[in-house]
């Protein structure tokens, strides 16, 4: 850093190098791309509490070296992803429901039809519902495409039959994709790779294009409202394009329990059963990404009006599902983000993260 402040050169940091933002961890032939990826390691603590790793490598090799420990390392539920970028980005993992320490999993991942989503859409916030009096020990996490909603459903601690997932036994399942197990994180996470389309067979050079939306939920009104807005925006895509839902559910007990440990939480969190949206397109061809584009923005600009409309917007915007556009500091409202702008001056008084940097959620494009 100091040879690139004394030559005045601009510069991206990169980790495992999966934000798909151009410019954001790469930069011209005028700059220098810090490659972190020899930061690789991975130490346990001798009490098996604590895992010391390396920002540069993928959550791949992390899951592989944890699994010899019989205790389980919760990150991304994409192996590719990288360490560094998921943790600095806000961290949404499978398993995110969940406040308690984590011994061992249960786990199905389920392929429903079409036509179910609503009932699916209202089971999942009646769920939302349940686990904030309850023990906060299950997880939901669901994405759906035109095609499929894949389901999955996480329990902490062995149980045959988790009385939290009762709202959804009803509905008809169209495959079992991972029939119920007790197993680790590990396995969940090989099975399902690349079952959101994002994964290594989809990825390409600007082939994503996502957003965040954030919204309370009271009941499941909204919610369908968004599920039918994403059948609209879906609707103007070309073929080979897709388009996946997804509506990662967030309790207040995650949030609380993030105040208690750390005196507040400066992305300035609701503390209520809330929806943090992330759609996105993705696409083979580059040329494409106006088109998705055009359909992320219907979504948001829709769904954001009728939230408003229904006094359940939110307005914190996900930094890991944002996109180049979206002005993720300023969500996280004026006074967070005034915190933000002294600890920034404090640590960099001179504003090289903010000048030299190449691009990123920067203070200098939201001030
Ligand atoms: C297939 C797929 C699935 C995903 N699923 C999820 C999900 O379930 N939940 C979720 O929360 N996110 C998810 N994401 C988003 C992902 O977490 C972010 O894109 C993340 O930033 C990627 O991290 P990386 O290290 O691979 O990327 P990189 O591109 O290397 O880094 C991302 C950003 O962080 C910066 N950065 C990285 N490391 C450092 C560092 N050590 N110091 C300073 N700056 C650094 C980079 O400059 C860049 O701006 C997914 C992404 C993909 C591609």
């Amino acid at each position: 850093m100091r040879v690139l402040t004394a030559t005045n050169t601009k510069f991206a940091v990169r980790s495992a190098g999966n934000l798909d933002i151009p410019g954001w961890n790469a930069v011209g032939s005028d700059g220098v791309i810090v490659a972190l990826e020899k930061l690789d390691k991975k130490v346990l603590s001798a009490d098996k509490k604590y895992a010391t790793i390396g920002t540069g490598q993928q959550w791949r090799s992390v899951y592989k070296w944890i699994e010899d420990f019989d205790v389980q390392i919760i990150g991304n539920r994409e192996p590719q992803v990288g360490v560094g970028g998921f943790l600095l980005g806000g961290i949404i993992t499978e398993f995110e429901v969940m406040t308690s320490n984590i011994v061992d999993i249960n786990y199905e991942v389920s392929l429903y039809a079409p036509n179910s989503t609503r009932a699916i859409l209202k089971a999942y916030v009646d769920f939302l519902h349940e686990v904030e009096g309850g023990t906060g020990d299950a997880s939901i996490q669901l994405e759906m495409t035109p095609d499929h909603t894949l389901v999955f459903y996480g329990h902490v601690g062995h149980v045959s039959s988790a009385p939290e997932f009762a709202p959804f036994r009803s509905i008809p399942v169209m495959t079992p994709f991972i029939p119920p197990t007790n197993g680790t994180v590990a396995q969940l996470l090989f099975a399902a790779e690349g079952s959101s389309g994002q994964g290594p067979n989809g990825a390409s050079p600007g082939s994503y294009y996502g957003t965040s939306v954030a919204q309370k939920v009271p009941d499941a009104n909204l919610t369908l409202e968004a599920y039918n807005e994403y059948l609209a925006a879906a609707s103007i895509l070309e073929p080979g394009m897709r388009l996946v839902f997804s509506p990662q559910g967030f309790t207040s007990g995650l949030v609380r329990s993030g105040r208690a440990r750390n005196g507040g939480n400066v992305m300035g969190l609701f503390e209520g059963p809330q929806f943090w949206h992330d759609v996105y397109v993705t696409f083979p061809d580059v040329n494409q990404y106006a088109l998705a584009q055009k359909a992320v923005d219907q979504w948001t600009t829709a769904v954001t009006k009728k939230a408003k409309n229904e006094g359940v917007l939110l307005p914190y915007i996900y930094a890991n599902n944002a996109n180049a556009h979206s002005k993720v500091l300023s969500s996280y409202g004026k006074k967070n983000f005034d915190f933000i702008k002294k600890t920034a001056k404090k640590y960099d008084p001179n504003g090289i993260m903010q000048t030299l940097q190449n691009d990123g959620f920067l203070i200098r494009k939201e001030a």
